[in-house]
């Protein structure tokens, strides 16, 4: 994943055809300053020039030992005078080195966030940390603080909300278990005690713990990883106050309800069911400890170190109830809750050498259905036999061990997603209802970074897709932001260049010969593999830049992130995501009311709404997960498109989920997946230093050695830059500010040290 190579230092960026790098290693070497060393490992020291000859430079490391590297091996190290600077722009060197010591220099001092320009940097501190709560919220309300802060995003958002009267969204993005959610959740604290309105915070804070009880669970890299994504809207009144709160989710993991990896849990809401039920609630569900079901045994994994699910449970129900999710409605989920659980324990026999199976357990099956609201034999034939129609008769076909197993699992991961569907319906009936009116809304969301492992699959494509659209977004918008502020100030600017992802994105969305067209294509053919899937894309995508067709079933996407190799196993499959007729017929006439909801949703779902026949509606073409996913990912990026966008990017310290641990490497391979140093390196094109003439006239004024006329700030910057042979390229003179290239305060800086 990580990259082994010697980090590059050869110049990456020009600057109207000259490059920068170049020219500033060569007065780095000429002055004996300070510099980065890349060693084998990867990782970077720090160390003083003390001699250069020919090509071998000689570096006395902080440590005291003494190296001899050729100059392609050294970086330009910052001033001591900009150590643990707060925003990254005033590194007067930006490389990966820099920041990774600027940002590990912070966490040590439990200073967690730090600026990347518009972006806030936010790296997880795996403790608890003295940085929230009423006080803090005051300070920044009062902006009596000026560290950087979720808190002050939150701030900014609400004032321009009510400054501009434009809606705003907080974008959140980062890898697993790097803190989205409660980056979240601490800006949605901020705008929920803002805006109070008696009691209105604690319903929209309470909805977190609802979620994260459904769509949660332990995974190997964070014990309380969201396995969907979400966008929280917060409303307010004209006159700022709440007024109602709207959440909308995003491809759901459901597949975890029936099997994850070894060492992982299911959702947190059953465990909190089995542990946490009181003996009247256990005894209408008929329900048993976690390790009694099969879906829950399975991976091995129970409990969670320091969690206590029953209190959790209780805690559950305390925030349903303050949504006021009333007590009837409480139960029809736990009932459906639990009937995941009993599906989950109906097994199957087989009974002839067809392979074809009848149900064995008899528990399994009864209670299953007893909490369904159907008859046990009504359960039985759903799994284990399906209608198929020949000619004008339906003949009835008994399952295989794999088609019943298959259906079953089916059955419980449909409950499952629709079950949550219908519980942030509720939510947001609930909070929908606005006792103030609503004017404006701040959106924050959540959703899953990029991802890449030694195996991806159908998820991680659906993920990747998604973060590909999210980081276009990311790019247009701080090039917007970057360049309008130049044309404000009247600076003389060509538009940069930017790592556009456009040939990525249009290789997943183009029509009809796209990743996505290719894909849903191939799932209509019934007799089509995952293997003449990869063929197909190798066949039609071969010149495509951006893809690469591999062995075995295999295809690599270059993404802005880094190349991913996708395993094709289960894309098919996935794709069409198929519920037989039989089992949306059962549904509908089960007794219960939340099944019978399902089933009308689903029949609602598929393309021919029209046809409200269970056979013609299953028979119609269903959409496919990734035609949907595509159009809610469209909805999303139209709906953040009108907003203006804050941007923050979470950062996992280490993959030990210990406190105090910063992993260069890690760190370095999110800070490119997250595209903070392609914010940097935007920066770096551009004028990152930015100071008022009155800013720079106090500063380096100083620093003239003759006498000038006159003695405004803006006569006096000038000068300075004249006496300091500073290029004219280096610099742009704006109304009010200059505009400095990267690595020329230091110059100036260096002046005034030896002063
Ligand atoms: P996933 O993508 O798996 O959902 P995530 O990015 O949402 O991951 P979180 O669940 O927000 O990650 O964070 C993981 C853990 O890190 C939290 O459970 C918490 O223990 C810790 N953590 C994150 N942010 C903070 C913070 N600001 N202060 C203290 N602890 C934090
Ligand atoms: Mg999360």
């Amino acid at each position: 994943m990580v990259s082994k190579e010697l980090p590059s230092v050869s110049p990456r960026t020009k600057t109207n055809g000259k490059p920068v790098f170049t020219d500033t290693m060569d007065y780095v070497l000429q002055k004996k300053l300070r510099v980065w060393c890349s060693s084998p490992d990867a990782t970077w020291k720090l160390g003083q020039i003390q001699s250069v000859s020919g090509d071998d430079v000689e570096i006395l490391l902080v440590n005291g030992e003494v190296l001899t590297l050729s100059p392609d091996r050294l970086l330009p190290a910052n001033p001591d005078i900009l150590d643990g600077v707060d925003n990254l722009i005033h590194l007067s060197y930006l490389n990966e080195p820099s920041v990774l010591y600027d940002l590990q220099s912070r966490y040590s001092r439990d200073l967690i966030y730090t600026k990347a320009g518009p972006v806030l940097v936010a790296v997880n501190p795996l403790k608890e940390v003295a940085l929230y709560g009423k006080d803090f919220i005051s300070q920044y309300r009062k902006k009596l603080n000026d560290d950087p802060h979720v808190y002050a995003i939150a701030d900014l958002a609400f004032n321009e909300m009510r400054r501009d009267g434009v809606n705003q969204s907080i974008i959140i993005s980062g890898e697993s278990g790097a803190g989205k959610t409660e980056t979240a959740k601490i800006a949605m604290q901020y705008l929920a005690t803002l805006g109070d309105a008696r009691g209105m915070e604690s319903e929209v804070l309470q909805t977190n713990a609802i979620l994260e009880a459904l769509g949660n669970a332990k995974t190997s890299r964070n014990d309380n990883s969201s396995r969907f994504g979400k966008l929280t809207e917060i409303h307010f009144s004209e006159t700022g106050k709440l007024s109602g709160a709207k959440i909308q989710t995003f491809l759901l993991e459901k597949s975890r309800v029936v099997r994850r990896a070894t060492g992982e849990r299911s959702f947190h809401i059953f465990y909190q069911l089995c542990s946490g039920a009181n003996p009247l609630l256990k005894k209408k569900l008929f329900l048993k400890e976690a390790d009694y079901y099969n879906y829950l045994k399975q991976s091995a994994c129970l409990r969670i170190d320091g969690v206590d699910d029953a209190k959790r449970f209780s805690m559950l129900v305390d925030a349903l109830d303050i949504i006021q999710i009333s007590k009837e409605d409480q139960m029809k989920l736990f009932s459906m809750l639990a009937a995941v659980l009993w599906l989950g324990n109906i097994s199957f026999s087989v009974i002839d050498n067809e392979n074809h199976v009848e149900i064995v357990s008899n528990e399994g099956l009864a209670t299953a259905a007893k909490l369904l609201g159907c008859s046990a034999p009504q359960l039985m034939n759903a799994l284990t036999t399906r209608k198929i129609q020949a000619g004008k008769d339906n003949i009835i076909q008994k399952l295989t061990l794999t088609q019943a197993i298959d259906a079953r699992d089916a059955l419980a991961k449909s409950i499952y997603a629709h079950l949550f569907d219908w519980v942030v319906e509720q939510i947001n009936h609930s909070l929908g209802t606005g006792r103030e009116h609503t004017w404006r809304s701040i959106s924050i969301l959540d959703i899953y970074g990029f991802e890449s492992f030694i195996k991806n699959g159908f998820e991680q494509f659906c993920i990747n897709y998604a973060n590909e659209r999210l980081q276009q977004h990311f790019n247009r918008h701080l090039f917007k932001l970057e360049q309008e502020e130049y044309l404000e100030d009247g600076i003389d600017w060509a538009n940069v260049e930017f790592v556009d992802n456009a040939d990525c994105l249009t290789l997943f969305e183009k029509k009809p010969l796209g990743l996505l067209s290719l894909l849903d294509e191939e799932s209509t053919f019934p007799k089509a593999t995952d293997f003449s899937f990869a063929n197909k894309l190798k066949q039609h995508l071969r010149g495509n830049s951006a893809f690469r067709g591999e062995q075995e079933g295999a295809f690599k996407i270059c993404h802005y992130a880094g190349e991913v190799t996708y395993d094709t196993t289960g894309f098919l499959e996935k794709n069409r995501d198929p519920l037989n007729s039989e089992l949306i017929q059962l549904l509908s006439s089960c007794k219960s009311e939340l099944p019978k909801y399902f089933a009308s949703v689903m029949v609602a779902d598929s393309q021919n709404k029209s046809t409200l026949s269970w056979h013609s509606a299953v028979d119609s073409q269903k959409q496919s997960v990734v035609t949907k996913f595509k159009a809610q990912l469209f909805k999303l990026m139209q709906q953040l498109e009108n907003t203006t966008p804050h941007f923050i990017r979470c950062i996992q310290p280490n993959s030990k989920q210990r406190p105090m641990l910063f992993e260069h490497d890690l760190v370095s391979h999110q800070l490119k997946c997250c595209g903070v140093l392609e914010v940097v390196r935007i920066s770096r094109a551009g004028y990152p230093t930015r100071m008022t003439h009155q800013q720079f006239a106090e500063r380096y004024g100083c620093l003239l050695l003759r006498s000038i006329a006159s003695q405004d700030p803006l006569s006096i910057s000038v000068a300075v830059l004249q006496q300091f042979n500073i290029p004219p390229e280096m610099y742009q003179v704006g109304y009010t500010k200059l505009f400095l290239r990267t690595g020329q305060v230091a110059a100036l800086e260096n002046a005034k040290n030896r002063m």
